[in-house]
Formats: structure tokens, C-alpha cells, sequence
């Protein structure tokens, strides 16, 4: 090391200590990398390698960017994953003997990272961190660096489910002990989630406040987290709020799959967000709403009380649809105040942002105003709670100009009339600008030269000049030559270059003065800051709520309502996004009702006909109506739901195979250890990726045990026919179908669902309507009905087999002292329409009942 250069050495001093960033060593007007960070960042960032002689044999690789275009490339790392050390020069380098003194002043990382084109204005950038609780829980605490926003949580169900949360938190950096470095390493690699290990707790003295409100087991996962905040950002924490704790069951639970599965907040598909849930309910106008309405869909609620009170504000809001059209007039003046706070506190605040933080206040007191002239109880009540922050808007009023450029060390951001001091100055360069010009009209009249000017450049300051033409007849005995053009000559007088100090000092005083008055401004602004975080919630949930109401009149949706008990009731529900997105046809409304006595339905029906649909316009009323906004259907009487699982055939189901059936089971597997009584679940086509008995068993045991055991609302789909015999065994259980008919030969598709199962051949009726030929048919239908008398076998020998489920199901029904078989052929007797069957049908369905026994 000694042969390198001081400066060298002392780089590699300061690298010894981020080993695993990129550092970028100020060097003048450049950032500049050197090494191994050299040969690495040129090739991703496309920029171009070369050396430095450092003192030693050889010489060392390096490259480097500019530093006013360096955010660009620290963004390109840092969303590659990387992180990046800004190392400055902290003193001035006309007074340093030797090297310049130079530190780190910011670890720039993928979860800290505050602006640039990868933030999404209404996404929250969440950084993360975890600890191990006890073998299958873990504590969670993230927390939005530029909104200040943190939370806590815990999660339960192992190191799969930590996974699953931080990919719905959208986590990309999660701060980690040692110990679960280990044990995270390989997942990480996988999800691209870098893992920083934090080895400290910020001491209580300073986490105190921040922490206060958590429960024991979740402050030290808080504490780690800010310790590392803290130590790479090196700089204010001020508007960190303190972190918050929901206790689960205050929460519907939605697993991160489900939540996939159900296109809440990403489609399927991926890509863009056309097609969510979230996608349809985006009506906010500010930044922050459209984070809240995100956290929202996140986190829905199980509290009857908070649903109920949400959502008796968007029916005043619906109601007073004068006040919320006013109202979203004005929040679309309102700026993004949670991340203005966060700029404030961290000090690179500008003059445009406190412009826009003056704007948005300058709203409120007529926000304030509509809510309390609406007249409507919960409106006032929200207007009475947002603080107008008056003093902050009047500071800036008097401080700020009215537009102020986004540079703050080039004038015009401060007020006249402010600062006096400031005034004074820049009174003296206003005036001397004067001076300047009556100095130009004095010599033009002196000398007589009309076309004489008085200019300024950096080098030479202020000057007079001539051109060439005028030289000649010209008295100049009182002028000192400078400079010589082309054609002109330019001077300068005693009397001038006096006035140019003058002037000049005025200007530069008064820029320094301007950039010392902001900088306290900045100062002073952030004791106001958890005002404004406050102010920046209650807008962000008014801007949700008139969200809500606006789509619930958009789509006509209506207000849930709520009880105690299980029973779900929804008449006339629409799945809204489907709904959108068909064009010319019609959406077909369709009634879920689920009582105490009858709470799970088996759905039946042709590929195409809407079951999952169906499904999937059950979860989301249900979502809807636990984010309190109205739902669309013409009514709905629901349960408080805890969690949903869903069980629901993506796009990977296409893909047939054996990975695919695993997750099928993982996902029915988690749904069926978690659900409770209280849960919603939505098995789809179940058994699918396997062979038919086996899957077939596979379905019929869960439904088993899902009715002895669990007692969950439960919509199960199935192509499996069969399984509609099991209506007659759980008593629990109704059949429903999907319709189809034909029309013109072509099968058309109601999208109806009815009482019963559907009708099973289906297949060979379809066939019949694509006119294959007759001897085709007949052969296929007596086959049919072979095939089905011996699954029914197959179904029965299952249930006999197991003899848990037999006496189980013995407690709850009536000791039967039929079979299946038997069961089943009752059931179609009694289903038969025997005025509606020709003599030929019934001959044919007396042969069918024969051949079953
Ligand atoms: P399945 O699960 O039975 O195969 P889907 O639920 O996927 O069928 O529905 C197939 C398509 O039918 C949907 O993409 C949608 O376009 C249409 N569809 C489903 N339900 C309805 C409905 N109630 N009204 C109108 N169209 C519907």
C-alpha cells in the first residue's frame, strides 16, 4: 500500500470500509471508480474503462461519470441490485494542505433509493427487515425511506410465507441478522432480494419514540431496521414515523398468491396493472392517494366497526356529489406532500418543492370548507380533524417567490422584503446595475459614439466597447484598453471597475445570503413535519374515499352490509373488472347465497361457462367490501370474512404437469391448515393436474374434510361430474351449474348459474351438435353410461374406505342405511320432470338407473 499515492491510499482506505458497494470517490467534477469497481461498473453501466498511474508498478484501472449526471448511473446500479457509496470531498481543496479530506456521506441501496424514474410516484418503496421469532414465525418491519411510513407485522407460516409477504410488499432489500442470512441466501438469489446484514440495534435512547407502540416481540426487528437506515443514510431520520402494529385479526388475510390469484393489485399475467382490481378502483388524483388506496387493497379489513365507518363516508360522499366533485378539483392541486416531508427532512429539498409544498397548503382551508359545509356528519368530522398547517403556508408565502427556479445557490428563491439584510444587497446590485446603465448614456453622450455599449463577461467583468469604426474620431484618453475583437475594442475606466466591485460583491453576498436563508428555512421546516405527515394521511384517505364513491357510481355498485353470523348474500353480483373489460356483450348477473345449513357449493359446467369467474366475483365483493367501498351487485348481505384462499386455475395450468400439480397442492394445503370457520375459500377445477381417480379422490376428500372439519364458505369447481353425488352425503353442500344451450347448432354460453348439477353428457351433446354421425353418438352415450356406473363405484369404495370420515359423517346426517349407488339413483328419480319425458326418454333413463345398480 505505501508505494500507492496518498490519495490512493487513502481511497483504498475508504473502500476497505464498503466492501460490498460500488464507491464513488469525488475527483473534482467527477465521481471516479477504481479497481475491481472499475472493470465492473464500466461494463454495466457501458461506459469507458481506462487507467491511472497510483504510484505503483502498475497502473489501476478506473473510470468515471460526471457528477452532475452521476444520478442516472447510481440509479442504474442501485435497480440492478447494487449498492453505491457517495464518498465527497469535505473540505474546501484551496485550503487543504496535502489530500483533500474526503467521506462517505450516503450508502445509496435498492431499498433506500429515493427518486429517480424506477419510483413510481404511487408506489411505495418499501426497504424491509426480519428475525426469526420461533421455527415457523417471523417479525417484519418495512418502512418507506422517502414517505416515512412504517409498519410492522408478523407472519406466521414459515420461511415460504416471509417469501410471499415480501413479494407482495414489493421488498427488494430486506436488512437481516446472520443467522437469517443463512437461511435466506438461496431464496434471495431467486426473488433478486438483496440481503444486508445489519449486526446492530439502534441503542433505545434514540428508537425510543419510534418504537413505542410495538408489542415487545416486534421492537427489536424495528430497531435493526433503523439502525441500518441510519447508518447508510448518515444523515436526519426526522420524518421516520413512529412504526405502527395491526393486529392480525383486525386484518383480512389474503395470502400473496391469493392475492395474485384474484388480480388485486398485479394481473396474472404480469406487465402492466390493466385488469386488477386496483386498476378499476384508481380514481385517485394524488400521489399519496394512490399509495393509500394500494395499501389499502393490501390490507383489508376485518373490523366491522372501521368497514362500517368507511364506508358511511363514501355514502355521504355519494350523496353530496357537488362537495366531491369540488373536492377532487382541489386535491388535484395538492402535491405530494409525504414525499416533500421526506425531502425536507433529508435536507435536499429545493425552491420549486417548497412552491409546490405552499400550493398544496394553500388548498386545504378549501378542502376544509367543503367538508364542513357538506352538512353530513362524517364529512365535518374529517374536515374538523385536518390541521391546516396555516404557519408553514404563511412562512412560505413570505419566504418563497412565486416561482422559484429548482437551483437554490442561483438566486430567486427568496422573497423581497424576507430578510433585510438580503434586500440591502440586493438593492446595491439592482442599483448598480442602474448606475451601469446610466454610465452607458453618460459615454454615449461624451464621446458621441451612438452604438457604444457597456457589457459584461466572467473573465474581464464589466467593460465598454467600440467598434473599430468609431475609434478613430474618439477621445479615449480616459480609457484603459483590455481586450481587442475583430471589430471592436473594449475598455474599462477606473470609475467602473470601482462600481464593478461593488456590484459584484453585492450580487455574490447576496446569493450566498439567499442559499444561508433557505438552508435555515429547510431548518425550520422540520419541526413541522409530522404535521404535515398527519395532513398528508387524512388527504390521502379523502382522496381513497371519493375514489370509492366515484366508481361506485361509475358501476353502480351498492353498500354491503354486515353481520355477525356466516351466511353470505349476494344478489345479482358482477364481477366489475370482467365486466369492464367486455365490450359489446352483456355481463350476466349471478346470486351467491351461502347459509349457516348450507355454506358450500359444489360448481359444475362446461369449460368456458364462468366458474371461475363466478368464483372470483364472490372474493372480490367480498374485498371490496371489507376496504369499505360499496360492491357491485343489487345486494349483498356478508359475513366479516378473516382470510381468503383461493385455490384458481392460472395461466400456468395450461401447462400441465407434475410442478404445476404441486402447486396446486402446496396452495390447497396452506388454504386448508389455516382457514377457519370464518374464511372464504375457492377451490377451482381441484385435481386437475393429475390422473382422473386420483384426482377425483383427491377433490372428494378435501371436500370432506373441509365440511367436517373446517365449516368455511367454500365455493369448489369441478369438472369431475361425479362429485355431485356427494350432495346427498354433505349435508352442507349444494350443487350449482354454470348453463350453456344451443342456439343455431353453435353452443352458447348463459353464464347463468343455477340450483343443481349440470348436465352431464355434455361432451357427447356437443358432439351431437357438431353432427357427427348417429352410430358415433349412441356408441359414445352407452359407453358414458359405463364408465359412470363404475367411477360411482370408485367414488363409493373411497368413502367406505375411510372410516374417520364415514362415522364423522354419520354424526351429522341421518345413519343412512343406503349406499351411494343407491343415493344416487334416489336422487335422480326425484330430479326427473316426469311430465316433461316422452315415453322413448323414460324407457332410456330406466335402463341408464338399471345399468347404475
Ligand atoms: P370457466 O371457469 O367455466 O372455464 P371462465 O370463468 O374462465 O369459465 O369464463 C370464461 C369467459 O366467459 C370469461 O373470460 C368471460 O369473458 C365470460 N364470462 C364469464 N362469466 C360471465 C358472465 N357472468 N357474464 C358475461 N360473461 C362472462
Amino acid at each position: 500500500m505505501t508505494t500507492y499515492t496518498p490519495m490512493m491510499q487513502q481511497y483504498l482506505t475508504i473502500k476497505s470500509e464498503y466492501e460490498d458497494a460500488f464507491l464513488f470517490y469525488r475527483l473534482g467534477d467527477f465521481y471516479e471508480l477504481f479497481f475491481e469497481d472499475a472493470v465492473n461498473a464500466s461494463q454495466i453501466l457501458e461506459i469507458t474503462l481506462t487507467s491511472r498511474d497510483a504510484g505503483s508498478k502498475d497502473r489501476v484501472p478506473m473510470c468515471g461519470v460526471p457528477h452532475h449526471s452521476a444520478q442516472n448511473y447510481i440509479e442504474t446500479l442501485v435497480s440492478k441490485g447494487y449498492k453505491v457509496a457517495i464518498c465527497e470531498q469535505t473540505e474546501d481543496p484551496k485550503q487543504s494542505k496535502g489530500v483533500v479530506k474526503r467521506e462517505v456521506v450516503q450508502l445509496i441501496t435498492p431499498g433506500t433509493l429515493m427518486e429517480g424514474k424506477t419510483i413510481d410516484g404511487k408506489s411505495n418503496h418499501y426497504i424491509a427487515s426480519a428475525e426469526q421469532l420461533t421455527k415457523e414465525t417471523f417479525s417484519l418491519a418495512y418502512l418507506d425511506v422517502s414517505t416515512g411510513e412504517s409498519k410492522t407485522t408478523i407472519v406466521e407460516g414459515g420461511i415460504k410465507s416471509l417469501l410471499q409477504q415480501l413479494i407482495s410488499l414489493n421488498i427488494r432489500e430486506l436488512v437481516v441478522t446472520e443467522q437469517l442470512q443463512i437461511l435466506l441466501e438461496e431464496p434471495a438469489k431467486n426473488l433478486s432480494l438483496v440481503l444486508s446484514l445489519e449486526k446492530e440495534v439502534m441503542p433505545i435512547e434514540k428508537s425510543g419514540k419510534y418504537i413505542e407502540q410495538l408489542p415487545e416481540n416486534l421492537q427489536g426487528v424495528a430497531k435493526s431496521l433503523l439502525q441500518y437506515v441510519e447508518r447508510t443514510q448518515m444523515r436526519s431520520l426526522s420524518h421516520i414515523q413512529p412504526f405502527t402494529y395491526t393486529e392480525t385479526k383486525q386484518l383480512l388475510r389474503i395470502d400473496s398468491n391469493s392475492k395474485r390469484n384474484l388480480e388485486l393489485l398485479q394481473s396474472i399475467r404480469g406487465g402492466d396493472q390493466k385488469g386488477t382490481l386496483l386498476w378499476l378502483l384508481d380514481e385517485t388524483v394524488t400521489a399519496m392517494g394512490g399509495r393509500k388506496l394500494k395499501q389499502m387493497l393490501h390490507q383489508p379489513l376485518a373490523n366491522r366497526k372501521l368497514i362500517e365507518e368507511r364506508l358511511s363516508i363514501v355514502t355521504d360522499l355519494l350523496d353530496e356529489f357537488f362537495v366531491r366533485d369540488e373536492l377532487q378539483e382541489l386535491l388535484k392541486k395538492v402535491y405530494d406532500l409525504e414525499r416533500l416531508a421526506g425531502r425536507v427532512a433529508f435536507g435536499n429539498v429545493g425552491g420549486r418543492d417548497l412552491a409546490q409544498l405552499r400550493e398544496s397548503l394553500r388548498q386545504v382551508p378549501h378542502i376544509k370548507e367543503q367538508l364542513l359545509q357538506s352538512g353530513k356528519e362524517t364529512l365535518i368530522q374529517l374536515g374538523n380533524s385536518l390541521d391546516e398547517c396555516n404557519e408553514i403556508e404563511e412562512l412560505l408565502s413570505r419566504a418563497i417567490t412565486d416561482h422559484p427556479p429548482i437551483a437554490i445557490k442561483e438566486g430567486d428563491v427568496i422573497r423581497d422584503g424576507y430578510d433585510e439584510k438580503l434586500d440591502e444587497l440586493r438593492y446595491a446590485a439592482r442599483n448598480g446595475k442602474d448606475w451601469i446603465a446610466q454610465l452607458e448614456q453618460k459615454e454615449r453622450e461624451l464621446t458621441g459614439i451612438k452604438n457604444l455599449k457597456i457589457g459584461y463577461n466572467r473573465v474581464f467583468g464589466y467593460f465598454i466597447e467600440i467598434t473599430k469604426s468609431n475609434i478613430a474620431n474618439a477621445d479615449l484618453t480616459r480609457y484603459e484598453r483590455k481586450q481587442t475583437l475583430a471589430n471592436a475594442e473594449r475598455y474599462i475606466t477606473e470609475e467602473l471597475k470601482q462600481k464593478e466591485a461593488i456590484i459584484l460583491n453585492a450580487e455574490e453576498q447576496s446569493l450566498a445570503l439567499e442559499y444561508d436563508l433557505f438552508v435555515e428555512l429547510r431548518e425550520q421546516l422540520k419541526e413541522f413535519i409530522p404535521r404535515v405527515q398527519a395532513l398528508a394521511s387524512k388527504i390521502s384517505e379523502l382522496d381513497v374515499f371519493i375514489s370509492f364513491a366515484v366508481v361506485s357510481e361509475k358501476y353502480r355498485f351498492t353498500k354491503p352490509t354486515f353481520h355477525e353470523g356466516r351466511a353470505l348474500k349476494i344478489i345479482n353480483g358482477r364481477h366489475p373488472v370482467v365486466e369492464k373489460m367486455l365490450n359489446k356483450q352483456m355481463y350476466v348477473p349471478n346470486d351467491c347465497v351461502l347459509t349457516e345449513d348450507k355454506n358450500m357449493m359444489l360448481i359444475t359446467g362446461p369449460n368456458m361457462s364462468g366458474k371461475s369467474t363466478f368464483m372470483r366475483q364472490v372474493a372480490l365483493i367480498v374485498v371490496l367490501a371489507q376496504i369499505g367501498c360499496y360492491v357491485p351487485a343489487e345486494e349483498a348481505e356478508l359475513p366479516i370474512i378473516d382470510q381468503i384462499f383461493t385455490r384458481i386455475g392460472a395461466a400456468d395450468d395450461l401447462v400441465a404437469g407434475q410442478s404445476t400439480f404441486m402447486v396446486e397442492m402446496l396452495e390447497s394445503q396452506n388454504a386448508i391448515t389455516n382457514a377457519t370457520e370464518k374464511s372464504l375459500l375457492l377451490f377451482d377445477e381441484i385435481g386437475r393436474g393429475t390422473s382422473t381417480y386420483d384426482g377425483m379422490a383427491l377433490a372428494q376428500s378435501m371436500m370432506e374434510y373441509i365440511h367436517n372439519k373446517i365449516g368455511a364458505n367454500t365455493l369448489f369447481s369441478t369438472h369431475y361430474h361425479e362429485l355431485t353425488a356427494l350432495e346427498q352425503q354433505l349435508p352442507k353442500l349444494k350443487n350449482v351449474h354454470v348453463s350453456a344451450t344451443e342456439k343455431d347448432g353453435k353452443v352458447v354460453f348463459l353464464h347463468k348459474v343455477r340450483e343443481g348439477a349440470a348436465d352431464k353428457s355434455y361432451g357427447v351433446h356437443v358432439a351431437k351438435l357438431a353432427e357427427m354421425p348417429d352410430e358415433i353418438i349412441e356408441r359414445a352415450q352407452t359407453l358414458l353410461n359405463q364408465f359412470e356406473s363404475k367411477e360411482i363405484e370408485v367414488a363409493s369404495t373411497n368413502v367406505e374406505a375411510d372410516e374417520l370420515q364415514l362415522s364423522l359423517f354419520e354424526e351429522v346426517q341421518q345413519p343412512s342405511e343406503l349406499s351411494n349407488i343407491e343415493l344416487e339413483v334416489i336422487g335422480k328419480l326425484e330430479k326427473m320432470n316426469i311430465m316433461g319425458t316422452s315415453p322413448i326418454q323414460a324407457i332410456n333413463i330406466l335402463y341408464e338407473l338399471q345399468q347404475t345398480l
